[in-house]
């Protein structure tokens, strides 16, 4: 079943709260990176235009809930917004404990101070997401990236508020991740690359089932290589080599032949090429060997869809990025369509020139991998369930 989006609903004259994220990093009052705030405007602009008095809420960082901590305050980017769309905007802290009349001021904008402030929020408090719910008739979800928890403004409002409905950010990522796992132009090549397999199992085991390919690499992929072989200090996870093997027994999955080892963990250390049944004592595994990053090249340049979570060596070293290099030359090559997720991946992609070349980059980290444990994220099912209700 669909759920609606805001394009589906009046708009004009209500009070219209969007929760967005603008979880960006500030130093100093500075903004960092802009992007997440970029993409939050679209959403904005189209309540603007349909003549909403808007209430803008998001979290930043992690205060303690109740303690007032001007690190995380929004009023950089309420500074922000205000210029990138040349209107004034009411900025309110204090508004648990008070009723607004938002219709008294001249500006029909407004931003509410950080929901990370208030009690119950992580928790999903009931009484908290009725204060919201109660501040406003429509509450429009845009926080992609937080959809994966369950807290009272993205979450707990949705029982309360008498409509809901997501955004046009919201909209484009489940479109774009939806599309591409029931429907994917093959073949579909996944890389899951990144640190430890723990925390990508779940996921590994989904995009085993719907790809043509699983290429792992990173940390992930010395467990694996660990099902066989001695990997010396390299970072893996003893108690997952069984379930490595099953998922190799199950799936087309594609892990290294060779890798690039250091002697120490650090960005000087120099890479030596070793095959994966002569890792020594003392080596630490980094990333791909040239005859891996072969045979992986030879998989990519077939592939029609790529989705990519994970660089797949630490490369964030000098010498230690050429497999993650690889991926994004075939990319920048060949153009599949190619969909990209999770913070290093960006910074990766970032690092090597292709973000133009990628087809869509997604903004939720947790949900974006949530989405790729083929779970039904728990805003998605709270809208549904509405919906079922009317
Ligand atoms: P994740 O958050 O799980 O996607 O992990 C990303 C991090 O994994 C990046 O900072 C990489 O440097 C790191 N990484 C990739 N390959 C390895 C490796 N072989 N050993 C240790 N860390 C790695």
């Amino acid at each position: 079943m669909s759920i609606l989006t805001i394009k589906d609903i009046d708009l004009f004259n209500k009070k219209v709260m969007i929760r967005l994220d603008f979880n960006v990093p500030i130093r100093d009052g500075i903004i960092l990176s802009n992007k997440r705030i970029k993409s939050s405007l679209p959403t904005i602009k189209y309540a603007l235009n349909k003549g909403a008095i808007i209430i803008l809420t998001s979290h930043l960082g992690r205060p303690i809930e109740g303690i007032y901590n001007k690190k995380y305050t929004l009023l950089p980017i309420v500074n922000y917004l205000e210029k990138k769309l040349n209107i004034s905007i009411n900025f309110i802290s204090n508004y648990l404990n008070k009723k607004i009349s938002f219709s008294k001021y001249k500006s029909k904008i407004f931003m509410l101070e950080n929901v990370r402030f208030n009690i119950g929020e992580n928790k999903n408090s009931k009484s908290l997401s009725k204060k919201y719910a109660n501040m406003c008739d429509i509450f429009v979800m845009d926080a992609f990236a937080t959809a994966h928890r369950k807290h009272s403004s993205t979450y707990g409002i949705i029982n309360f508020v008498p409509i809901s409905c997501i955004g046009l950010l919201f909209n484009a990522e489940i479109k774009a991740l939806a599309n591409i796992v029931s429907n994917p132009i093959r073949p579909l090549v996944s890389i899951v690359g990144g640190a430890k397999i723990s925390t990508k199992f779940n996921v590994l085991n989904y995009l085993g089932s719907i790809s043509d390919n699983l290429i792992v690499g990173g940390g992930i992929s010395n467990t694996f290589i660990a099902i066989n072989n001695n990997v010396g200090k390299s970072l893996y996870e003893p108690s997952y080599i069984n379930k490595a093997k099953k998922l190799l027994s199950k799936y087309n999955i594609f892990y290294p032949v060779d890798s690039r080892i250091g002697k120490k963990f650090s960005k000087n250390a120099k890479a030596y090429l070793r095959n994966i049944n002569s890792i020594s004592d003392n080596d630490e595994i980094m990333d791909f060997g040239d005859k891996t990053i072969n045979l992986m090249y030879n998989i990519l340049i077939k592939a029609k869809t790529i989705l990519w979570n994970g660089p797949v060596g630490v490369f964030e070293f000098p010498n230690f990025r050429e497999g993650t290099k690889c991926i994004s030359e075939v990319i920048k090559k060949n153009q599949p369509f190619t969909v990209v997720g999770g913070g290093d991946t960006i910074a990766a992609i970032e690092y090597f020139n292709i973000v133009d070349k990628v087809s869509y980059i997604s903004t939720g980290g947790g949900s974006f991998l949530k989405f790729l444990e083929g779970q039904e994220l728990p805003v998605i099912s709270a809208l549904k369930n509405k919906l079922d209700l009317f």
